[in-house]
């Protein structure tokens, strides 16, 4: 509300000074941005409309301190709150969340940056922003070829593909068609996400368990996305299952009984997650997550995919962390190379999260003496890092760890 505003204000006194129309000013340049206001579901329209109204109703309470001119301006010239309701449309699908450096959870207010917001979307992006103090600075991730279109990413990209997709959808009403979307790999995860493993598969089959034919679509999207509408539907069906590589069949009792533990597996994991948090206040918090993540763990296995979920990445990562502080470097390195595959799974080539995790990892490597893996973990790692050149204490530290991994190598 504060910034549009603030927004609305600057609007109004450009176009008050303007001597010209025709000069190109920062008001016509906020105007050229995209809104997606009339593409907007009828919900999302009315959610603007009314914040809209609401930040008007500021505007104007504020009475004598916005100049009588401008608020005519506003009200004649802007045409009131379908006026307000765009300019905050564009503001949701443009502005940048400012976030502390070093630090990129750590929002502190948003931005519109005129100039970076030419810079289309990929959930595998090429280009990351980075702020120092409020002003934002782009770097590449990889050496870009000549020719190629500079990326940076609107959400989260840590997600499944289905998660992503929806997101985009919802917040800048686009499909994404990246190179990542539309990657063999990326579809056999987004299988991997959905299928459960063959039942034959102690027997070396590695096929996925699936509903048949027409079936499987809408089990996906259950899967996928739960909580939605029409879950109840969804979930009292039954399915069949069929192994899409030997055919291996699961009648509907028991992929219903799989499902239940898949369920359960994941009751343990958010269990997990919430002891983690409790931890410094609790002192069973360690040894009760690790039960809960057993606990999760052998329901996964019996329902036979891997971890691949950002929360369960948490999970082992914490654990990583805290067993690491406690000096438990074994069981440290045990849960930060667990976690590996699932963020492999979750996140693009050149991704930060992975670069932080296997720094991490690497310094525990490292104490155990392994000094080949230390060097494998820091140089992918340093890889990335490098790129951010910020002054996090950890970069120096990883840099240090390569050199010193490089020379005990001999390489
Ligand atoms: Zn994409
Ligand atoms: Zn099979």
């Amino acid at each position: 509300m504060l910034m549009v505003d603030r927004l609305l204000q600057r609007v109004a006194m450009e176009i008050d000074t303007v001597a010209n129309p025709n000069d190109r000013h920062c008001h016509q340049a906020v105007e050229a941005l995209v809104d997606h206001y009339d593409e907007a579901s009828p919900s999302r329209r009315k959610l603007i409309d009314e914040v809209a109204a609401g930040s008007l109703v500021f505007f104007w309470s504020r009475g004598s301190s916005a100049p009588s001119k401008i608020s005519t301006i506003v009200s004649k010239r802007l045409g009131g709150y379908k006026y307000v309701a765009k300019l905050l449309s564009r503001l949701e699908c443009n502005a940048f969340a400012i976030t502390v450096a070093g630090k990129v959870s750590h929002q502190i207010g948003q931005g519109l940056f005129l100039d970076a917001t030419m810079f289309n979307h990929s959930c595998e992006p090429n280009c990351i922003q980075l702020f120092q103090g409020t002003s934002l600075r782009l770097r590449t991730l990889r050496p870009i070829f000549q020719g190629e279109e500079l990326t940076i990413a609107y959400i989260d990209v840590n997600q499944h593909k289905a998660a992503r997709q929806s997101g985009l959808i919802a917040g800048y009403g686009f499909v994404c068609h990246c190179a990542r979307c539309t990657s063999v790999e990326e579809a056999w995860w987004d299988q991997r996400v959905t299928g459960m493993g063959c039942p034959l598969r102690g027997r070396g089959c590695v096929g996925l368990s699936l509903p048949k034919g027409r079936d499987a679509a809408l089990f996906r999207a259950w899967r996928t996305m739960k909580g939605g509408n029409g879950r109840k539907a969804v979930e009292s069906r039954t399915w069949a299952h069929l192994c899409t590589s030997c055919g291996a069949q699961r009648d509907e009792k028991e992929v219903k009984r799989l499902e239940q533990e898949f369920l359960a597996a994941e009751e343990h994991e958010k269990k997990a997650e919430e002891c983690l948090k409790e931890y410094g206040m609790n002192p069973n918090a360690l040894v009760m997550a690790t039960g809960m993540l057993e606990g999760a763990k052998s329901g996964y296995a019996r329902y036979g995919v891997p971890y691949v979920s950002i929360r369960m990445h948490y999970v082992l990562a914490r654990l990583m962390e805290l067993n690491f502080a406690t000096q438990d470097f074994k069981s440290a390195v045990e849960y930060g190379t667990l976690a590996a595959p699932s963020l492999e799974a979750i996140c693009p080539r050149n991704s930060v999260l992975i670069a932080y995790h296997l720094a991490i990892l690497a310094k525990v490597v490292w104490l155990l003496g392994d000094c080949k893996t230390t060097l494998k973990y820091t140089s992918r790692a340093m890889r990335v890092l490098q790129l951010i050149d910020n002054d996090d204490p950890l970069i120096s530290e990883i840099k240090a760890l390569l050199e010193q991994a490089r020379r005990a190598c001999g390489s």
